[in-house]
C-alpha cells in the first residue's frame, strides 16, 4: 500500500511528541494565525502535556510499541475502515516558519489524517474526505488539499509519489461524492451522515480552550470548536471498540483507550452523566459492530451493501443471504418477509449463529449478486445515492421478480430443478442451491426417500449444516416471478404524503435509550425546524442554510406524547426511528405542539391507515405483528393508542374494531428477553405485538400496560371482565366462591388489617395479575378486601346521585311495587355499576343458600353489606333492607331466568362437592383452574389460558378455543377437545357433555388438552347410523400392563382375544368358543385412549388403551391392537355409543346456539394472566396422588 514505512528520524524524543500530540500550530494555515500560535504556547508547561502517557506506555508497553494501530491488519480489532494510502509526508508548517514536518498521513474512504508518526493512535487532524473540494500540484513535489476555507499542504518525496497522493485522494473524493450525492452527509458537510448522539463542549486536560466533542456511532470525535466540527475538519477521533470510560469526580470523567487517557470535564455533573451515557453507548454499538459486522465483513464483497454498493452495510437479509446498506433494509422490509428477512448485524445478535455467520462468509454478496444481480442493466444499477423510489423499484426487480438473476438451465421444467436441488444440498456448492432455490426448485419436494424426504433431510443426513441453514432459512421463502403482483398492502411502498410545517422547536441529544427520567429545560436545544419533502430537518437558526440533522418521515416508526410537564418543557413529543434512535422535542405552546405532532403523524403515515389520525392519540406508529390463525408470518400494522384503547389498521384486513385495553382478558409478554413478543388477548382476538425494534417496542410495552391497568378509584376505571364487571370484583368474589361458602361467618367475621390492605393495594395496582390462592389468603382476608374496596369507591356502587332514591324505595310499602321501583332504578345506573351489582347480589344469594354452615342468611348478610354498598354508618336499617330486598327478588329484580339459575346451582354443587372430596383427600386446590389448551397442536403459538368453571363442558371449551381465536366451524368439521397423553402417547376425545374440570384435575404434567378435528367422527357416525343394536364383538389383539403403586408390570406381548361389548360391560375371552369370559369390566368407568404407545410394539397401528380404575382406587390399563383402521373406529364408536347413551355427537342446531355461549353467570372466563401455569401444576399434581376422587363425586 505505501512505499515508505519506516519511521522518521526520532528528532524528538517520544515523550515531547506525545505531548506536542495535539498541539494545533501547525495544522493552521493561512489567516489563522493568531490561534495557532496561542494553541502552541497552551501547552508549555504542563506536565507531560496533559496525557497519561507514562503509566500507560508502562502497562501496555507492547501496544505502543506496535506498528500503527489503526493499520492493522483487516479481522484484528480495529481497522473498520479499509486503509487508501498511508505514507510518509512532509507537512507545511505553520506560518511563519519553513521546515516542513515529518508526518504520517493516512487516506481512508471517510478521512485524511496525519499523525507524528505512524506509531500513534490519535491523529493530529483529520480532514472528511467530503469536505475536500480540491487537489492542486503546486510545484517541488507539493500538493494542496483544499476545503472550503482551509488549505493543507503537502511535499511528497518524489513526483511519482505525489501523484500518487493526488490520485488517491481524488478518488476517494469521487467516491464520496458518488455516494453522498444526494445524501444528508453532503448537503450537511459534516463528517458521515451519521447524526451525533451526542455533541457539545468539553474541557479536555491539558487544553486552554474547551473541545467541542461528538459522539456519533462507535466513535468520540474532538474538534477544536463547534465551527470546525461543521466544517468537518477535527483533531482526531477515538474508536470506542477500545475505548473504556468511568466518571472520576462529579464532574470529570475519563475515557481510557490502550493509547491513551482523555480526561474529560463537563459544566455539570448532570451533563457529565450524559457524556458518559453516551460513550458507554458508542462503546455497545463499537462492540456490538466488531462481533458481527466485522466477522462477515472478513469476505471482501460483503463490505459494500450488495444492493448499492455503500460501505460499511450493517443489516442483512438472512434467507437472501446478502449484507445491505441501511436505507437498502428499509427497503427489503418493504417487500415482505417472504421475500425477504432483514436482520442487523449489530442489534439482531442472537440471529447470527456460527453457522450463519460461516454461510454469510461462504455466500454473502459475491455469490448473491453472481446470482441475483447476473444481468443488471448499467441504466438501472443503484448507488448509494439512489433515491427510495429508485432503491424501491431495483429491489422489486431484483428480488421479487427476479428480473437480473442468471437463469438456471433447468429453469422451467420443475421436475428436473427440484433432482437438482436434493442433489446440491448434499454437497458444499451452496451457490447451487441459492441458484435452483432462485429458479423455482421447491423446497419441500419429494426426494423420493422416505427416510430423508425433503432436500432438508437429506441435507441433514449428509451432514452440509450450512446446507440446512440455508434450506431453513428459505423455508417461507417465496419463488422471485416476473408477473408477481406488487403487494398493495406494502405501505412503505405507497408514497407518503407530502406535508410542509416550520417552526421553532427545543430538541435534545437524540437517544438509544427510553428516557425515563425527566429532561431539564437547559437540556434543550433551540432549532430551526423544517417539515418537507418527507424529511424533518432541524438547524441552528432560520437563517442557516445546511441542517444539523434530519430524520426521514420513511424512517420514522413511532411518534409518541408524553402527558404534560414530563419533561422541563410543558409539551414534549418523542419520534422514534427505525434506526433505534429516539428524539425528543418540546414546546412551549400546546396548540404548537399539537400542530406538530399532527403534521409529522401525516407525514409518516400512509394513507391506508390515516383513520388512525382522525383522533388524538398517546402513541402512534407501525408494529409487526400476528393475529387470528394466521401466525406464520409477521406483517407489520399500524397501531394508535389514546386512553386505553388501542386501535389497529392491519394492511390486508378493514379497520379493526379498537381493542379495550382495560378489558383484556390477558396481557402478557412472551419469548426472551431479546425476542419478546406482547400477547393481547380479547375476547374472540388474540394479537401478538413482536419485539423486532427494540426502542419502540419498549416504548409500546410501556404505554400498553399502563393503558391496560386501572385508571381511577371510580368503578369504570377499573380493569374490567368481559362482563363489564370490574376484575377486582370478580377475583374476591370467584374465591369466596370457590373457597368461602362454607366458611362460618362469611362477610361478617373481618380479615386481619394489615394483610387485607396488602392485598388491596395489589389488586388495585393490577388485579388481573393477582391470583388468590387457598392457604396463602385468608377468606376473611378476601372478604374484607373487597368490602373495603365497595365501601370505598369515590361515587359508591350505588352511586351519590342515586343513592337516595334507592333509600327511599326500600320504604315503599307494597311488595310488588317496591321490586318494580328497584327495576326501574337499576336501568339508571351507569352499566359498570349496573353489572356490578347484579354480580354481587348473585353471589350474596349463593352465600345465603349456605346459612347453614356459613351461619350468614339474608338478614345477616344485609346488616353487613347495606352499610358497605351505601356508604352509610348503619344507623338506620334503609339500606340494609335494599340490600336484603335484592337478595330475595334476585330472580325478579335481575331477570334472571330459569336456566341461567340452573346453571348456578349446578355450579356451585360441583364446587362444594368437590371441596368435601379435597378436603376428605387432604388436598386443596387453588381458588382459580386455569388451564392451557392448545389448539390444533401444542405450541407455544396455539397456547390459550382458559378459566374453566366447574359446570364447563368439553363442547363449551371447544367452543371457546374456537371463539377465542375466531376459528369459523363449517360443516363435519368435528372439532373436539382431546385429552392427549404424551407418555402413554395416547390421546382420548373427550365426550361433548364431559365437565373438564375433573378432568383437568387428573390430568398429569405429562398430558394437556388440545382443541383439533375429530378426524374419524364422520366414519364414526356413519357406522353407527348404518347398524342396529348397541353390541360389538371380535377378535382383537391384546396386552395387559399392570400398574400397581406406580411399579409397571410388563406381561408378555400381544395375544389374540374375543372380545363383547355391550350396553353394560366389556368381556374379554380365551377364544370364541370359550363359554366363561377371562375379564369384564363395567363399561361405564372405562377410559378409552385412541393409541399404543410404541415401546409395547404394538402389532399394528390401529391401537386403543383403556384405563379401568378399581374401587380401591387401583389403576389398571390394557391395550388392545385391531388389524384396520375400519375396526379400530367402529369399536371406539361403540364404546362412545354405550358410555353415552348413544349420544355421540351433539345435534347441529344444539351447537350453532351455544356456539356464543350467552349466559355464564359466575362463571366469567376470565383468563388470568400467564405464570399460573405453575400453580395449577401444582394443584394439578396435588390431585393425581388421586387423580379420580373428584371424578365420581362431581
Ligand atoms: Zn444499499
Amino acid at each position: 500500500m505505501t512505499k515508505k514505512e519506516e519511521p522518521p528520524p526520532s528528532r524528538v524524543p517520544r515523550a515531547v511528541r506525545v505531548a506536542s500530540l495535539l498541539s494545533e500550530g501547525e495544522e493552521l494555515s493561512g489567516d489563522d494565525r493568531g490561534d495557532e500560535e496561542e494553541d502552541d504556547h497552551a501547552y508549555e508547561g504542563v506536565p507531560n502535556g496533559g496525557w497519561h502517557t507514562s503509566s500507560l506506555s508502562l502497562s501496555l508497553p507492547s501496544t505502543i510499541a506496535a506498528p500503527h494501530p489503526m493499520d492493522g491488519p483487516p479481522g484484528g480489532s480495529t481497522p473498520i475502515t479499509p486503509v487508501i494510502k498511508a505514507g510518509w509526508l512532509d507537512k507545511n508548517p505553520p506560518q511563519g516558519s519553513y521546515i516542513y514536518q515529518k508526518r504520517w498521513v493516512r487516506l481512508d474512504t471517510d478521512h485524511l489524517r496525519y499523525f507524528d508518526s505512524n506509531k500513534d493512535a490519535y491523529s493530529k487532524r483529520f480532514i472528511s474526505v467530503a469536505c475536500i473540494s480540491h487537489v492542486a500540484a503546486i510545484g517541488d513535489q507539493k500538493f494542496e488539499v483544499i476545503t472550503n476555507n482551509r488549505t493543507f499542504a503537502f511535499r511528497a518525496e518524489s513526483d511519482v509519489e505525489r501523484k500518487e497522493w493526488m490520485q488517491a485522494l481524488q478518488q476517494a473524493m469521487a467516491e464520496q461524492r458518488a455516494r453522498a450525492r444526494l445524501s444528508s452527509a453532503y448537503l450537511l458537510g459534516v463528517p458521515g451522515s451519521e447524526q451525533p448522539d451526542r455533541a457539545g463542549s468539553l474541557e479536555l486536560r491539558g487544553f486552554k480552550n474547551k473541545l467541542y466533542v461528538a459522539v456519533v456511532g462507535d466513535k468520540v470525535q474532538l474538534y477544536k470548536n463547534l465551527e470546525e466540527y461543521h466544517l468537518g475538519i477535527g483533531i482526531t477521533f477515538i474508536d470506542m471498540s477500545v475505548g473504556n470510560v468511568k466518571e472520576v469526580d462529579r464532574r470529570s470523567f475519563d475515557l481510557t483507550t490502550p493509547y491513551r487517557i482523555f480526561s474529560f470535564s463537563a459544566d455539570s455533573e448532570l451533563e457529565k452523566e450524559q457524556w458518559l451515557e453516551a460513550m458507554q453507548g458508542a462503546i455497545a454499538e463499537a462492540l456490538s459492530t466488531s462481533e458481527v459486522a466485522e466477522r462477515i465483513w472478513a469476505a471482501a464483497p460483503n463490505r459494500f451493501c450488495a444492493d448499492c454498493g455503500a460501505p460499511q452495510p450493517d443489516w442483512a437479509s438472512i434467507n437472501l443471504c446478502v449484507v445491505i446498506c441501511k436505507r437498502c433494509a428499509g427497503e427489503h422490509r418493504g417487500l415482505g418477509a417472504g421475500v425477504s428477512k432483514v436482520r442487523s448485524l449489530k442489534m439482531d445478535r442472537k440471529v447470527w449463529t456460527e453457522t450463519l455467520i460461516e454461510l454469510f462468509l461462504q455466500l454473502g454478496n459475491g455469490a448473491g449478486n453472481r446470482f441475483w444481480a447476473a444481468n443488471v442493466p448499467p441504466s438501472e444499477a443503484l448507488q448509494p445515492s439512489s433515491s427510495p423510489s429508485t432503491r424501491r423499484c431495483h429491489l422489486e426487480a431484483k428480488y421479487r421478480e427476479g428480473k437480473y438473476r442468471r437463469y438456471h438451465p433447468l429453469f422451467g421444467n420443475q421436475e428436473e430443478l427440484d433432482k437438482a436441488l436434493c442433489a446440491a444440498v448434499t454437497t458444499t456448492d451452496l451457490a447451487e442451491t441459492q441458484a435452483l432455490l432462485g429458479c423455482g426448485a421447491g423446497i419441500n419436494c419429494f426426494s423420493g426417500d422416505p427416510e430423508a424426504p425433503t432436500p432438508l433431510a437429506l441435507a441433514e443426513q449428509a451432514g452440509q449444516t450450512l446446507q440446512m441453514e440455508f434450506l431453513r432459512n428459505n423455508r417461507t421463502t417465496e419463488v422471485p416471478r416476473l408477473d408477481s403482483m406488487k403487494p398493495l398492502e406494502k405501505h412503505y411502498s405507497v408514497v407518503l404524503p407530502t406535508v410542509s410545517h416550520s417552526g421553532f422547536l427545543y430538541k435534545t441529544a437524540s437517544a438509544g435509550k427510553l428516557l425515563q427520567d425527566r429532561r431539564a429545560r437547559e437540556e434543550f436545544s433551540r432549532r430551526w425546524c423544517v417539515l418537507g419533502d418527507g424529511v424533518l430537518s432541524y438547524f441552528e437558526n432560520e437563517r442557516a442554510v445546511t441542517p444539523n440533522g434530519e430524520i426521514r418521515a420513511s424512517e420514522i416508526v413511532c411518534l409518541a406524547v408524553p402527558p404534560p410537564d414530563t419533561h422541563g418543557f410543558e409539551h414534549t413529543f418523542e419520534v422514534y426511528t427505525e434506526g433505534e434512535r429516539l428524539y425528543l422535542f418540546g414546546l412551549e405552546s400546546a396548540e404548537q405542539a399539537h400542530e406538530w405532532v399532527k403534521c409529522i403523524a401525516k407525514a409518516f403515515v400512509p394513507p391506508l391507515a390515516e383513520d388512525l389520525l382522525a383522533r388524538d392519540f398517546e402513541r402512534l406508529g407501525r408494529l409487526p405483528y400476528k393475529a387470528g390463525l394466521s401466525l406464520q408470518r409477521a406483517q407489520e400494522g399500524w397501531f394508535s393508542l389514546s386512553g386505553s384503547e388501542l386501535r389497529a389498521v392491519f394492511p390486508d384486513g378493514p379497520c379493526e374494531e379498537p381493542l379495550q385495553l382495560r378489558k383484556l382478558q390477558e396481557l402478557s409478554i412472551q419469548g426472551d428477553s431479546e425476542n419478546q413478543v406482547l400477547v393481547l388477548v380479547e375476547r374472540r382476538r388474540t394479537l401478538y405485538i413482536q419485539g423486532e425494534r427494540r426502542l419502540d417496542f419498549m416504548g409500546w410495552l410501556g404505554a400498553i400496560q399502563k393503558a391496560a391497568a386501572s385508571m381511577g378509584d371510580t368503578l369504570s376505571e377499573q380493569q374490567l371482565g368481559d362482563s363489564d364487571i370490574p376484575v377486582i370484583v370478580y377475583r374476591c368474589v370467584d374465591y369466596i366462591t370457590q373457597c368461602g361458602l362454607t366458611s362460618e361467618g362469611i362477610y361478617r367475621k373481618c380479615g386481619q388489617t394489615s394483610k387485607t390492605q396488602r392485598l388491596l393495594e395489589s389488586l388495585r395496582q393490577d388485579a388481573r395479575s393477582v391470583h388468590l390462592k387457598e392457604g396463602e389468603q385468608h377468606v376473611d382476608d378476601v372478604s374484607s378486601a373487597l368490602k373495603r374496596f365497595l365501601r370505598d369507591l369515590p361515587d359508591g356502587l350505588f352511586t351519590r346521585a342515586q343513592r337516595l332514591t334507592w333509600l327511599e324505595a326500600s320504604e315503599i310499602e307494597d311488595e310488588e311495587e317496591k321490586v318494580s321501583r328497584y327495576r326501574e332504578l337499576l336501568v339508571r345506573l351507569p352499566p359498570v355499576n349496573r353489572a356490578t351489582v347484579k354480580a354481587l347480589i348473585s353471589h350474596l344469594y349463593c352465600v345465603q343458600c349456605f346459612s347453614d354452615t356459613n351461619q350468614m342468611n339474608v338478614h345477616n348478610l344485609a346488616i353487613v353489606f347495606g352499610p358497605t354498598l351505601f356508604q352509610t354508618d348503619g344507623q338506620d336499617y334503609k339500606a340494609g333492607r335494599v340490600v336484603e330486598d335484592l337478595i330475595n327478588h334476585y330472580v325478579v329484580v335481575f331477570s334472571v331466568d330459569e336456566e341461567e339459575l340452573r346453571k348456578q346451582r349446578e355450579e356451585i354443587t360441583a364446587i362444594v362437592k368437590m371441596r368435601v372430596a379435597g378436603t376428605a383427600s387432604g388436598t386443596q386446590h387453588a381458588g382459580d383452574f386455569i388451564c392451557t389448551v392448545y389448539l390444533e397442536e401444542k405450541k407455544a403459538e396455539t397456547e390459550q389460558h382458559i378459566k374453566i368453571p366447574a359446570s364447563m363442558t368439553a363442547e363449551e371449551l371447544t367452543l371457546e378455543i374456537l371463539d377465542r381465536r375466531n376459528v369459523g366451524i363449517r360443516e363435519k368439521d368435528y372439532w373436539t377437545c382431546f385429552e392427549v397423553n404424551e407418555r402413554e402417547e395416547a390421546e382420548r376425545p373427550l365426550h361433548f357433555a364431559e365437565k373438564v374440570l375433573p378432568i383437568l384435575h387428573g390430568l398429569g404434567t405429562d398430558s394437556h388438552l388440545v382443541v383439533k378435528k375429530h378426524q374419524a367422527m364422520e366414519a364414526m357416525l356413519l357406522y353407527l347410523a348404518s347398524r342396529v343394536g348397541d353390541t360389538k364383538h371380535g377378535m382383537m389383539k391384546f396386552r395387559e400392563d399392570r400398574s400397581l403403586l406406580g411399579l409397571g408390570l410388563p406381561s408378555g406381548g400381544f395375544h389374540d382375544r374375543y372380545f363383547i361389548l355391550n350396553s353394560s360391560c366389556l368381556r374379554l375371552y380365551k377364544e370364541v368358543r370359550s363359554h366363561r369370559p377371562e375379564k369384564e369390566w363395567p363399561v361405564k368407568s372405562l377410559k378409552v385412549y385412541l393409541g399404543v404407545k410404541k415401546k409395547l410394539r404394538p402389532p399394528t397401528c390401529w391401537g386403543f388403551t383403556v384405563v379401568h380404575e378399581t374401587e380401591k382406587h387401583e389403576k389398571q390399563q390394557w391395550y388392545l391392537c385391531c388389524d384396520t383402521q375400519m375396526e379400530l373406529r367402529e369399536w371406539f364408536a361403540t364404546f362412545l355409543f354405550v358410555q353415552h347413551d348413544g349420544l355421540v355427537w351433539p345435534s347441529e342446531p344444539s351447537r350453532v346456539s351455544r356456539a356464543v355461549p350467552e349466559v355464564r353467570l359466575g362463571s366469567v372466563s376470565l383468563i388470568p394472566l400467564r405464570g399460573s401455569e405453575n400453580e395449577m401444576r401444582r394443584s394439578v399434581a396435588a390431585f393425581t396422588a388421586d387423580p379420580l376422587s373428584l371424578l365420581r363425586n362431581v
